[in-house]
């Protein structure tokens, strides 16, 4: 009882916090990571929903009539970016996929898309990139919707609505073929695409996500599902309304494709070797691999991490981040979270470090990486004069302990505080 009018009280202190009016803020912590570099003894002012000045602490002023806020043994950094999420998707070891695609409606997983939307603000990603509502139709449009009116916290977002797939290749799968089944994603092909793609546009996607690749080969491997030509289709249609095609695409030539058509970003690149990562830094795309859901899902498939031999497609997974980051591509950072508990997005990060990249360098795909591959760095992604007051502080030094982004204390959203624990 007494944990339950906590918790109640707790809900309505953040709804009280969350109605609060942007103010303004002088904002200190002993570090502050401003997406590209860390400095110490810096101050950031925040007016309105605006950051209007960061700077050392003697050269920036704090504003009369600023609410003081200085946080020690922490750092500040700007709002961090989930590069891939699923918000209407939660754990496959609670509700397997196929599941949650054909038998739970719109209305139901869309509620549970509200507690994973708040989930992500409180762990200080204030901006995601959802890649699809797998079977939910355009409820990550109304979710985006609902944020941004006010009326439920979560990140802003950019969404992909029902997301591209090329007729066969998609599943639920092994079904009786007498019933029509629901699939994931809108399948379409050839000329077709042109009517997918603009409706698509119509109804809320903020940038097109195609399926390049599928495990349909004959031996169940990774194989190409659209053709080259296809997806130039695709990505001229989807450019002249000036948004962007992003692709799943785990196999070699999938990926050779979508690099090849204009895709601007590469979704889990489980295959990626020196070559073709060479070929996608020589066109500018970044690459999103997505190592926690090949992680947690051979964990639900049995593997005891740390414990049983490694699983062939975790080994591949590591040898294949390790070539992308030989190659020199820019590096995002996105975890495909909602395979794993939204909320957690920082699995993601703490698996990069393990598999080789440094600390700051995470921290940076987080933030400015992101921000800069999503077409968003003059509003989010770093702490500079005038963009959005997006902002959160983590105690410890996240640039050297990658698990420190754990420790949130802060998290400000447009110069709303949506948590603050001293
Ligand atoms: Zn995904």
């Amino acid at each position: 009882m007494r944990k339950f009018t906590v918790l109640f009280a707790c809900l309505i202190l953040s709804v009280g916090v969350f109605a609060q009016n942007q103010g303004r803020y002088y904002i200190t912590a002993d570090r502050v990571f401003d997406g590209e570099t860390m400095h110490e003894g810096w101050a950031v002012v925040v007016e309105g929903n605006k950051i209007i000045a960061v700077g050392p602490k003697n050269q920036v002023r704090e504003p009369v009539g600023s609410t003081q806020l200085n946080f020690s043994n922490s750092t500040l950094t700007p709002g961090l970016i989930e590069g891939h999420s699923h918000l209407l998707l939660y754990p496959y070891n609670i509700t397997d996929w196929d599941t949650q695609v054909l038998k739970e409606t719109d209305a139901y997983r869309t509620a549970r898309a509200t507690v994973h939307a708040r989930n992500t603000l409180m762990a200080g990603f204030t901006t995601a990139r959802d890649l699809g509502t797998e079977g939910a139709g355009y409820s990550d449009v109304a979710l985006k919707r609902a944020i941004d009116e006010g009326i439920i916290p979560g990140p802003r977002l950019l969404v992909a609505g029902r997301a591209i797939v090329s007729t066969g290749s998609y599943g639920p799968k092994g079904y009786d073929h007498d019933q029509q089944i629901m699939l994931g994603a809108e399948a379409a092909d050839g000329d077709d695409l042109i009517r997918v793609v603009r409706n698509q546009i119509g109804k809320g996607a903020d940038f097109i996500k195609i399926y390049a690749d599928y495990r349909w080969g004959m031996q169940g491997e990774d194989q190409p599902s659209f053709t080259l030509d296809e997806l130039k289709l695709i990505n001229e249609v989807t450019r002249s309304s000036g948004r962007v095609m992003v692709c799943h695409a785990k196999s070699k030539e999938a990926i050779k494709r979508a690099v090849l058509a204009g895709a601007e970003t590469i979704e889990h690149g489980d295959f990626i070797d020196l070559e073709i990562g060479k070929l996608m830094k020589a066109h500018n795309v970044t690459f999103i691999p997505t190592l926690a859901a090949v992680d947690v899902i051979s964990q639900y498939r049995g593997w005891k991490k740390g414990v049983s031999p490694e699983p062939a497609n975790v080994t591949n997974k590591k040898k294949s981040f390790k070539e992308a980051l030989a190659s020199g591509v820019t590096i995002g950072m996105g975890g495909d979270v909602g395979v794993f508990p939204h909320g957690n997005n920082v699995l993601e990060m703490e698996l990069m470090v393990e598999y080789g990249m440094n600390p700051f360098e995470v921290l940076k795909a987080a933030t400015s990486v992101n921000a800069r591959a999503f077409h968003l760095e003059n509003q989010v992604g770093f702490i500079k004069e005038g963009l959005k007051a997006d902002l959160v502080v983590v105690s410890g030094d996240p640039s050297k302990n990658i698990s420190d982004v754990r420790n949130v204390k802060f998290v400000m959203k447009d110069g709303v505080v949506y948590r603050n624990e001293k």
